[in-house]
C-alpha cells in the first residue's frame, strides 16, 4: 500500500517555518512495512486543499493529513476532506462536551469558533487526543474499488506524534499486509558519483527486489539500500547480500557500511594499531582538528597540532625550513610534507598529517589555483603526499581538504 502526508498550512510555504512532521510520519509508515509514494505541502485554501485531496484519493491507498484542525477561519482540512468524499459534516455531542469540559478545568473562557473542532466526517473515528482540543479523525472505506483510509492528524507536532503512536499506528498495522523494511547505507570516499555508479549498477541491477540509489554528498559517495519483505530476516538478508556484492567490487573505496563518520572509522584505526596523530594545518583552519576531536575518546589517539596559518608560524611551529617556503611557496608539496614530518616529530607521535592549500575564492593563479590543495602524511616509513585540484567554493574546498587527509590516515591504517 502507498501512503501520501499531506501537510496543510500557509507556513510551511514560506521560508520561515519547515515541514518536519512528515519525515517522523514517513519514518513510523517504513517502520510497518508502508512506502511513502508522495508528499504534498498545501496553504490553507479551501480549493487548494480539496484539489491535493483528489489527486491524493486518486494516487494513494493511504492519506494522512497533518493540519489545519484548529478553531481558527483557517482551518480548512476537516472541511476540505469532507467535500473531496461528498460526505457532510456533523457535530459530535460528545466532542462538543469534551472541549467544553476542557476549557473548563483550565478555567479558559471557550470562544465559539473552538466548536467547530467537533465537527465530524459523517463515518469517521475519533482519535482521542489528550494533548489539545483538536480530536484525528480515522476514515475508511472504498472508492474506485480499493480500500482506501485517511486520517486527520493535528498539525502541533507534540500532539501529531503522540496520537499516532497512540491510536494510528496499531489500526494501520491491522490494516495492511506485514511487510518490513530493512535499508542500509554504503559511504564511499575517493571515487566520483559517475565512476561508482558504473561499477556498482551491473550488481544491483540483478537485484531487482532492493531498491538502491546513490547520492553525492560533500566529499563521499553514498549508496542507499532499502529491501521490503514478509518478514524483517529476509529483507535483512536482501540487503546484506548486496552490500557484500558491492563491497567486493569497491573495495578500499568503501569507508564505512554501517553509517558511520570517517573521523569515527579512523577513530577505530587508530586505537586498533595503537597509534598517535598530530596535524599541521594551513588552509583548513582547525577544521581538521574539529572533525577529529568531535570524536568521544579521541584524546586517547589525537595528540593535538597547530594552525600554522602564516609562513612564519610554519617555521616557528611546524618546523618547516624557511627556504623551503622562499624556493617553492607556502602551496606547494615540498611544503606539506614539511609539515607533516615536522609537526610528527615536534609532537612525537606516529602519524602526522600536513595540509596546505588555496581555499579561494581570492588568492588563486594561474600556477597555483583556487581549489589546489597538498595533503601529506608522514610516518616513520616515510611521507606520501597527495595534490587534489578541488571544485566548489571556500567551504566546500576546506571540508574535501579535510576529508582527503582523513582518508590518507584511513587507507594507511587499514
Ligand atoms: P492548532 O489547533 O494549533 O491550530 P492545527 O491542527 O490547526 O492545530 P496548524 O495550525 O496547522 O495545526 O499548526 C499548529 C502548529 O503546528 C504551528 O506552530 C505549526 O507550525 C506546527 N506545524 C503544523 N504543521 C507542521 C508540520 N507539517 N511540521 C512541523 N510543524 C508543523
Ligand atoms: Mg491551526
Amino acid at each position: 500500500m502507498i501512503a501520501e502526508i499531506i501537510a496543510v498550512g500557509s507556513e510551511l510555504l514560506t521560508p520561515f517555518r519547515q515541514d518536519t512532521n512528515s519525515l517522523y510520519l514517513t519514518e513510523k509508515l517504513n517502520s510497518i512495512g508502508v512506502e511513502v509514494g508522495f508528499k504534498t505541502i498545501v496553504g490553507d485554501a479551501m480549493k487548494d486543499l480539496v484539489r491535493v485531496a483528489t489527486t491524493a484519493l486518486a494516487r494513494a491507498d493511504i492519506l494522512i493529513f497533518s493540519g489545519g484542525l484548529g478553531p481558527t477561519e483557517d482551518d480548512l482540512t476537516r472541511e476540505a476532506v469532507a467535500e473531496t468524499l461528498g460526505l457532510q459534516l456533523r457535530r459530535n455531542p460528545e466532542l462538543v462536551a469534551a472541549i467544553e469540559r476542557r476549557f473548563a478545568e483550565r478555567g479558559w473562557k471557550m470562544s465559539a469558533n473552538n466548536i467547530k473542532q467537533a465537527d465530524l466526517i459523517q463515518g469517521a473515528t475519533i482519535l482521542t487526543n489528550s494533548n489539545g482540543t483538536a480530536p484525528g479523525q480515522w476514515i475508511s472505506g472504498r472508492s474506485d474499488g480499493r480500500e482506501k483510509i485517511i486520517v486527520l492528524l493535528p498539525g502541533p507536532p507534540h500532539e501529531l506524534k503522540a496520537l499516532f503512536e497512540g491510536a494510528v499506528l496499531e489500526r494501520l498495522q491491522a490494516k495492511v499486509p506485514r511487510r518490513y523494511i530493512a535499508t542500509r547505507m554504503l559511504r564511499i570516499t575517493g571515487m566520483g558519483e559517475s565512476a561508482c555508479d558504473a561499477r556498482v549498477a551491473p550488481i544491483y541491477k540483478r537485484y531487482t527486489d532492493v531498491s538502491t540509489t546513490i547520492l553525492a554528498a560533500p566529499g563521499e559517495i553514498q549508496l542507499h539500500l532499502r529491501a521490503q519483505a514478509p518478514s524483517s530476516d529476509a529483507a535483512q538478508l536482501r540487503v546484506d547480500d548486496l552490500v557484500d556484492k558491492l563491497e567486493a567490487e569497491l573495495d578500499d573505496a568503501v569507508y564505512s557500511d554501517n553509517g558511520d563518520s570517517l573521523e569515527q572509522i579512523v577513530s577505530y584505526y587508530l586505537q586498533m594499531r595503537s597509534a598517535t596523530l598530530a596535524v599541521a594545518e594551513s588552509c583548513t583552519g582547525g577544521l581538521l582538528a574539529e572533525r577529529l576531536t568531535s570524536v568521544s575518546g579521541s584524546s586517547r589517539y589525537f595528540m593535538g597540532g597547530v594552525v600554522a596559518y602564516s609562513n612564519d608560524l610554519k617555521v616557528k611551529l611546524a618546523e618547516v625550513p624557511a627556504d623551503l617556503l622562499d624556493h617553492f611557496g607556502a602551496v606547494s608539496e615540498q611544503v606539506a610534507k614539511a609539515l607533516a614530518e615536522g609537526i610528527r616529530k615536534r609532537c612525537g607521535t606516529t602519524l602526522g598529517l600536513g595540509i596546505t592549500g588555496v581555499a579561494g575564492p581570492t588568492g588563486g593563479t594561474d600556477e597555483k589555483p583556487v581549489g589546489l590543495v597538498y595533503h601529506a602524511l608522514a610516518s616513520e616509513s616515510g611521507t606520501e603526499v597527495i595534490q587534489r585540484n578541488f571544485p566548489g567554493d571556500r567551504q566546500r574546498i576546506r571540508f574535501f581538504a579535510s576529508q582527503q587527509a582523513l582518508d590518507m590516515v584511513r587507507r594507511k591504517l587499514m
